[in-house]
């Protein structure tokens, strides 16, 4: 050991406490960089759901207008083919011989068969339409509620925003505050270990490192507790402080 005067001790308590205030101010800046990542993630994410319902709409509205055309279509059809029909029926009693009669009764088969042909067909396209038009709701009330989301999460976003750039710039000062006080030799040694392990000042933890978990002596705990040296850790390198918090969880 070696002689220490009491204006260092108070120094190096004031160094390591600014440095543990620093990390603090650093972990809470991190987290408003990775949250602000978020929050226009969600916004994006709801645009495009809102572009996707839009397009699925737009596709069920034009098949619903080319269904509805061709339903028209096909019953005009089956109308014209009605009224052969009728014609054909009636010219059955003029028929002198057998192969008009044989002719006119294929005629009449042919437009029997067609006619049932459209049926069928306008019966699919209604079940379609039916469908399509349970659809359109579906997707109308969707569009709705995400349009009401999409409002809401904006407003919120823009508010969030305005809220974590105060804050971001309440901490960005204090933490040059609290940097302003620090010997450049210590705020680099700090910067250093926080660019490689993104935390740089650690708790003892369960008498441990609260970085790697490294296991310390007694001799070097009573140190850290003490706060009067500058300890880094042996597993990892980053500053050993000792927490009030976790005194407990260090006891024998
Ligand atoms: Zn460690």
């Amino acid at each position: 050991m070696f002689f220490v005067s009491f204006q260092e001790i108070t120094n190096m308590k004031n160094i390591l406490n600014n440095l543990a205030q620093l990390q603090e101010i650093d972990t809470q800046l991190a987290t408003i960089e990775a949250q602000k990542g978020n929050l226009p993630q969600q916004v994006k994410v709801l645009e495009q759901a809102g572009v996707e319902v839009e397009e699925r709409l737009e596709a069920a509205t034009v098949k619903l207008g080319s269904d509805e055309k061709e339903l028209k279509s096909l019953a005009s059809n089956s109308e014209e083919y009605k009224a052969k029909l009728a014609k054909y029926q009636d010219q059955l009693y003029l028929v002198t011989t057998n192969r008009e009669y044989d002719a006119l009764t294929n005629e009449i088969d042919t437009i029997k068969t067609k006619i049932q042909e459209i049926r069928d067909q306008h019966t699919s396209i209604s079940d379609e339409v039916v469908l399509l038009k349970a659809e359109i709701t579906t997707l109308t009330e969707k569009q709705s509620e995400l349009t009401g989301t999409l409002t809401k999460s904006r407003k919120e976003l823009t508010s969030k925003t305005d809220l974590t750039n105060t804050l971001q710039r309440e901490l960005e000062g204090r933490r040059e505050e609290i940097a302003g006080r620090l010997s450049k030799r210590y705020l680099r040694k700090y910067e250093r270990i926080l660019e490689v392990r993104s935390l740089a000042v650690v708790p003892v933890k369960r008498r441990a490192c609260g970085g790697c978990h490294k296991q310390i002596s007694d001799q070097l705990l009573y140190e850290i507790k003490q706060g009067n040296q500058f300890i880094e850790c042996e597993g990892c390198g980053r500053i050993l402080v000792y927490s009030k918090n976790d005194d407990e969880s260090n006891s024998l």
